[in-house]
């Protein structure tokens, strides 16, 4: 998505370990508008495949998930990272290691909102070594659901978490894919979509 890229060479800015920042429009402050097209890019892309849910996990895969969401007409359902008190029901949970916060942490969705009946899109900001999407994959398992695509807005394409959700049979589209952060410069594959 070219006017994502160009957004990242202006604003993005290279951390030393390997770290995108991109918190002026997707991560701490939002760019709305920009949010907004591109979840309709992820619904465009994945207009055919009968998707049922949006799926992501807290927090900044919720802005682009509600986008996509609503341009599909469906529901948003975002993974919660800490127990809230107010979830007595049963759960579907798996373990995340975070990338950036170097902490291992459960992750959960309530049973009651996905079902064998569900094609699921998940959504994130970024796909690193694959951790985060792999646990909503584990979600959508438990629940029986089909796991329908994995929309990402930003891939780091020089981290292994294609290689291993590729390995999982699934497909996987990102608006932008980074070949290289190296000397704080931000070098680009040809994107997906
Ligand atoms: P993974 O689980 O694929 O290793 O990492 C993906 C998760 O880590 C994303 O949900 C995102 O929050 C975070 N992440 C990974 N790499 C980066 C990065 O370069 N910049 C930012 N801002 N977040 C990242």
């Amino acid at each position: 998505m070219k006017e994502l890229v160009e957004r990242i060479k202006k604003d993005g800015h290279v951390l030393s370990n390997g770290v995108l920042k991109v918190d002026s429009f997707i991560t701490h402050q939002v760019d709305a508008e920009l949010m907004e097209r591109v979840g309709k890019r992820f619904a465009e892309v994945f207009a055919d495949k009968g998707i049922t849910k949006v799926v992501t996990i807290e927090a900044s895969g919720i802005v682009p998930a509600v986008y996509a969401a609503q341009a599909l007409k469906v529901p948003m359902i975002f993974a919660r990272k800490a127990k809230s008190l107010t979830m007595s029901e049963e759960l579907l949970t798996s373990s995340v290691y975070s990338f950036t916060k170097q902490v291992t942490s459960q992750i959960s969705i309530s049973k009651k909102f996905l079902t064998g009946e569900d094609k699921v899109l998940i959504i994130d900001d970024f796909l690193a070594n694959g951790q985060a999407a792999k646990g909503l994959v584990e979600l959508c398992q438990q629940a029986g659901a089909e796991v329908s695509g994995i929309g990402i807005i930003i891939e780091k394409s020089f981290q292994s978490g294609r290689a291993l959700l590729e390995e999982m049979g699934l497909n996987i589209v990102s608006l932008a894919r980074i070949a290289s952060l190296e000397n704080q410069r931000v070098e680009f594959l040809e994107e997906d979509a």
